[in-house]
């Protein structure tokens, strides 16, 4: 038995803990809550990205562009949704191998390539649309941004068909790159007003093991943000006054400050996810302790005073991103899909650079809740934003203008294996827990690894470790820091928690058919806001294990706002297995405010009076799958009793 707490504090003194990724065709889930939802994006939301993207002009409205323009106008980052649907395309081709989807891909990747340019140069808008323009505007026209989507996806197409075309074409475009950027004479000293190319030039220097692309990448990351900026001497050369910028401050790219320097989260969340993913990767690639800490004292801060329960991140529309600290409305909270899905990558990278359970706790909680939400069951319709409180008129779309989380849920979600274990020279972390079997190389040692669990509705997993012959090494459970009781079961035996950050360590020489139980005792828990945040005070959210649950209309058919749970109020869970494809749903006594006995009046100087109510919330992910009515998270905890 464990108290993460405990486990917590320990856990900061200690050195950094670093792993290596697992690559996600290593894993095959076979349980009831992921593999249905991995099967829905490889069916219908990876084909219908590609069809939605060719309705609206994605491949053809460039073509006709200098004509009277019928099309609808593009972005100017219009590639980069290719790009990503390419990358999740060839991850589910990895695992999924399925003709019609890769003849698909092929035909994207030709698109592609075919605007490469004789020195190198490739993008769309630049080379159909405004040719001239061209490095003219680092900050508001994504070419680098669009470059690193384009970069990874060549990564991920070679690494799971072998095939070179794209990956030698963004080869190209790389090198083209590094002769324009650099802090040579000559050279332009910019960077994007979008991150994104930073930890996509890493990507490329772990595939093909080149340097100059992992110091192309350092070179973005240190030259941001220094004076005198870029940004300002750029709109000069352009006859713009840079005090015009729209955004007002390059807080907004995080371009404020040199990174080093940084000391909060802000500016637009997802820019800020891609730049701190980047930063982590150096970190860990050049083992550089300051961009570490960089990484340790903006997740310090984004944690304790910038993040929704939810995973989400960035409550202000107007500048897709952070405002100030503790403002984190719920019923106008922006907090995109991108912005969660980039905290997922960012907090993978940070549990590599450090296995601190913290880190995988955070990434469970995006991923389960705020990244969940973008995507309906079925795997069609999108969550732009995401809100914790709902009216009933916010409904997910089939497409967005602006179509970036899409593919970008779908990339996450097709790569997900490479999510649940990381491994170093002695031993195998286990960071997710999910009904699956992996097989993963220890030190050139094989070891076949089976979860049987019933995760994330039941806290008892058995891991069954197959090792090829005999072998002796760590294996290193996640305790969640919602667990507050742990307990292991080793060869049948309770054994005590060894815990080293918030993981604990059973290290032995494992014999084929070995197994250890892990029970997480999770009930259902009220959590509170800090009382700084205003949009919570009076309220609670309920949790149970890594699910942040929330009410809606279809099953609590009174106004939502007018429900309270009483601070003693009994919560029980229950499985519905008809509901959504089954899930466990908390139910409790509450109270409703009685409206029958205020006819005309508006005001008066009788409190109002309550009726039970019996509440029923189900996991947050889920919502918006019925029909449309009102959701709320945060949930009203005054109580009245009967006059
Ligand atoms: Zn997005």
């Amino acid at each position: 038995m464990t108290s993460s707490a405990s486990s917590q504090t320990q856990g900061n003194a200690q050195k950094p803990w670093r792993s290596t990724a697992v690559v996600h065709t290593a894993t095959v889930f076979e349980d009831r809550f992921w593999a249905p939802r991995l099967r829905a994006v490889r069916e219908h939301t990876l084909p219908a990205i590609y069809e939605q993207m060719r309705n609206d002009g994605h491949f053809d409205a460039f073509q006709e562009w200098r004509k009277a323009g019928t099309r609808p106008i593009p972005y100017v980052f219009w590639e980069s949704d290719m790009s990503k649907w390419i990358e999740a395309a060839s991850y589910s081709l990895a695992t999924h191998p399925d003709t019609n989807l890769e003849a698909l891909v092929e035909r994207a990747i030709t698109f592609l390539v075919d605007l490469q340019q004789p020195d190198g140069y490739l993008n769309l808008w630049f080379t159909r649309v405004e040719p001239e323009k061209r490095w003219t505007n680092l900050r508001d026209f994504h070419e680098l941004y669009c470059a690193g989507h384009l970069i990874e996806a060549a990564v991920a197409h070679f690494q799971a068909t072998g095939k070179r075309v794209l990956l030698d074409a963004a080869l190209r475009y790389a090198d083209y790159i590094a002769t324009v950027f650099g802090v040579e004479e000559g050279k332009r000293h910019g960077y994007c007003g979008h991150e994104e190319i930073e930890l996509a030039l890493v990507k490329l220097y772990r595939a093909t093991g080149e340097a100059r692309y992992l110091h192309l990448s350092q070179y973005f990351i240190e030259e941001r943000g220094k004076r005198p900026h870029y940004f300002d001497e750029e709109a000069r050369a352009r006859g713009e006054d840079p005090a015009d910028f729209w955004a007002r401050t390059y807080e907004y790219n995080q371009s404020h400050l040199p990174v080093r320097e940084q000391e909060e989260i802000v500016g637009h969340a997802v820019r800020a996810m891609y730049l701190l993913c980047a930063v982590a990767d150096l970190a860990y690639e050049l083992e550089d302790v300051g961009l570490q800490r960089v990484c340790e004292r903006l997740w310090q801060h984004l944690t304790s005073k910038r993040l929704y329960i939810t995973g989400g991140l960035g409550p202000f529309p107007g500048n897709e991103g952070f405002t100030t600290d503790y403002d984190l409305p719920n019923l106008s909270a922006y907090a995109e899909t991108c912005a969660a899905i980039g905290l997922v990558f960012w907090n993978h990278r940070m549990l590599l650079l450090d296995a601190d359970h913290r880190y995988a706790d955070l990434l469970e909680q995006a991923l389960y809740n705020g990244v969940l939400s973008g995507l309906s069951l079925d795997g069609t319709d999108f969550f732009y934003v995401n809100p914790l409180e709902s009216q009933g008129t916010h409904r997910r779309q089939p497409w967005y203008k602006c179509p970036c989380c899409p593919p970008n849920l779908a990339r996450l979600l097709s790569s997900l294996g490479g999510y649940m274990y990381s491994v170093n020279d002695t031993d195998i972390l286990v960071h997710l827990y999910a009904q699956s079997t992996s097989t993963l190389t220890l030190a050139s040692h094989t070891v076949v690894l089976s979860q049987k669990t019933n995760y994330p509705w039941d806290g008892t997993i058995e891991i069954e470790v197959k090792p090829e012959e005999p072998v002796e090494f760590g294996l290193d459970l996640r305790i969640p820091g919602w667990c507050k009781a742990a307990h292991l079961l080793v060869a049948g035996e309770e054994a005590p928690l060894d815990l080293h950050k918030g993981y604990a360590r059973i290290s032995r020489l494992w014999r084929s058919g070995d197994s250890i139980v892990l029970r997480l005792d999770m009930p259902i828990e009220r959590v509170y806001a800090h009382p700084a945040v205003q949009a919570d005070i009076g309220k609670v959210a309920l949790r149970r294990g890594p699910l942040i649950y929330c009410l809606e209309t279809a099953d609590n058919a009174v106004p939502l706002h007018q429900i309270s749970l009483p601070d003693k109020a009994t919560l029980e869970s229950y499985f519905d297995p008809a509901l959504l494809g089954g899930m466990v749903l908390i139910r409790g006594q509450a109270h409703v405010l009685e409206t029958g006995d205020w006819l005309e009046t508006l005001y008066r100087t009788t409190p109002p009076i309550t009726r039970t109510h019996i509440l029923t919330a189900l996991p947050y992910y889920a919502w918006g799958n019925r029909e449309a009515g009102e959701m709320r998270v945060w949930i009203h905890t005054y109580a009245r009793k009967r006059l």
